[in-house]
């Protein structure tokens, strides 16, 4: 067996398989594993830092799992409650939408009655949609993918203000696209599981250290120590075909055979290998696909202050109206006390969604609105010592109008290939959940496939079986982010 693509996807897949004894080799480009979840050098700062905020849940439990089976539980901390705060910038007011101790999907509706950034026709309008949402027959939410989020929340009665101040922020956050150009299909998808899965399904995650650190030594380690091949620095120029079923692959000066390649690269890598003059009709079609599905991309705004600002307790705000300046996180107080050597001061970090139509504005520009920002919403927060801007182009896989659609199957790709990358069809964003999930789901076609013994089926939303559960609340094998 071999994995070509050593992110998220391509490391869950090898571990689940290597776990059920097969032998497996897995190959990544780059001269280290995780893929996009790395963290990058930065001119001006003499450490690196994580490109932008990575914002996790207690929803994403197959990854939650994959940090645990490589001992990597003290990477993150998760809080033990649901908590938003929404930041009126103008005022400085923080609004916070809490999850309170009704049942799902009633467990926010309370803090709603408090919450100032909202006036009561909007609170009424969004109810409405909440619940439209919620009690979604499955076929209808799935034909709602050619039309907009923004149109449905307006044929769904929003006001202007809950469109603007809940629902296109929860929408680029979650989905990393703006609700007007959103598959409606997957923006339902995602609010449901993640607003009204479970009561603690939007608690929020936080890193406690930058990626490298966690998934370098990490993941080598346990794939290592798992039996897998793995060979950095090797990249995958072809897939090699026998007739239309694919039997290998090849790197520059090397052919490894295989009884099936899964692939877990990105999308332009993927319908690159899928094309060529040997390849299958089935394989054409999904590299079309993929080429039609395209990315979007996140600018990480970091600033470094001489102190903290946000108000104790509330480790990130939401920010009401604002394009650019989307979010703060106070990243300095996410990570462990011994990883901040190298910071020139307490950092905030700004993650900008959806942000293609703020690429080209230079650094500048950028320092003008988040100053802009910060003197109106705190006034007395500490001066600012030093700022960066990363912009980061293809971050995550486009979920416009029409995605859901495009997405393959895992099995579509033809005879010898599985489909693993955190764009096929499983109705996740791109997201750390989705490239773990795509893994397993790789992973499981190919255990079912080959009759693998004590191996039957089995559908993602369950806990992979073979590595530790994820957390509840309150589990006390994981930290808590008080
Ligand atoms: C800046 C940024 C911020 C993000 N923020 C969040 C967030 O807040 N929360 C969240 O959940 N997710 C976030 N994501 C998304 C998340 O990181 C990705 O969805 C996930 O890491 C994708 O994993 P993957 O394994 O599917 O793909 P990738 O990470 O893209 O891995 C694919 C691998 O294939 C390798 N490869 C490519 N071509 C070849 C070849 N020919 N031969 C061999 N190897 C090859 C690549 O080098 C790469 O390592 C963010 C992503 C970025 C970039």
């Amino acid at each position: 067996m071999v994995v070509v693509g050593g992110g998220i996807a391509g490391c869950s897949a090898a571990l689940a398989l290597a776990g059920r004894g097969v032998n497996v080799t897995l190959i990544e480009s780059s001269n280290r594993l995780g893929g996009r979840f790395k963290s990058v050098e930065i001119d001006g700062l003499s450490r690196q830092i994580d490109p932008t905020q990575n914002v996790i849940f207690r929803t994403y439990s197959r990854f939650l799992q994959l940090l645990a089976t490589c001992d990597a539980r003290n990477s993150v901390r998760i809080k033990n409650s649901t908590s938003i705060p929404f930041l009126e910038v103008n005022n400085g007011e923080i609004s916070y939408i809490e999850s309170g101790k009704m049942p799902p999907p009633n467990h926010l509706t309370g803090s709603f009655v408090n919450a100032n950034f909202l006036g009561l026709f909007d609170k009424i309008s969004l109810q409405k949609a909440l619940k439209a949402i919620q009690i979604m027959d499955e076929e209808i939410r799935t034909s709602q993918d050619d039309i907009s989020f923004l149109q449905w929340l307006q044929e769904n009665g929003q006001t202007k203000r809950a469109i603007n101040r809940f629902w296109n922020p929860i929408c680029k956050m979650a989905l990393n696209i703006a609700s007007s150009q959103a598959s409606a299909s997957s923006a339902i998808f995602l609010i449901n599981k993640i607003l009204f899965g479970r009561i603690d399904a939007f608690d929020q995650g936080c890193f406690t250290t930058d990626f490298t650190n966690i998934v370098s030594s990490s993941l080598r380690k346990t794939l290592n120590s798992a039996g897998v091949e793995v060979h950095l620095s090797t990249s995958v120029t072809s897939l090699f075909r026998d007739k239309d079923t694919v039997t290998g692959v090849n790197t520059k000066d090397r052919f490894f055979p295989a009884i099936t390649v899964i692939l877990c690269t990105p999308i332009t890598a993927t319908a690159r290998l899928l094309t060529g003059s040997t390849a299958s009709h089935k394989s054409h079609d999904v590299a079309e696909k993929l080429t039609k599905l395209g990315n979007t991309s996140q600018i990480g705004i970091h600033a470094f202050h001489e102190g903290p600002f946000l108000p104790v307790g509330t480790p990130f705000v939401t920010c009401c109206d604002e394009p650019l300046i989307q979010m703060l996180f106070d990243r300095s107080s996410e990570i462990d006390d011994g990883n901040r050597d190298g910071l020139p001061g307490h950092w905030i970090c700004s993650p900008v969604a959806f942000a293609d139509a703020y690429l080209e504005w230079d650094d500048e520009l950028i320092k003008t609105e988040y100053q802009r920002v910060i003197n109106s919403a705190f006034p007395e927060a500490p001066g600012l010592l030093d700022f960066h801007v990363v912009r980061i182009n293809h971050s995550s896989t486009s979920l416009a109008m029409g995605s859901s659609r495009l997405r393959p199957n895992a099995l579509e790709a033809g005879e010898g290939v599985i489909l693993g990358g955190d764009w096929i069809n499983i109705d996740w964003p791109s997201c750390l959940e989705a490239s773990t999930r795509a893994g397993l789901v790789a992973a499981s076609a190919f255990l079912k496939q080959n009759s693998v013994k004590d191996f039957t089926d089995w559908q993602h939303d369950d806990n992979w079986p073979d590595w530790p559960l994820p957390p509840d609340r309150g589990d006390k094998n994981w930290r808590t982010w008080d």
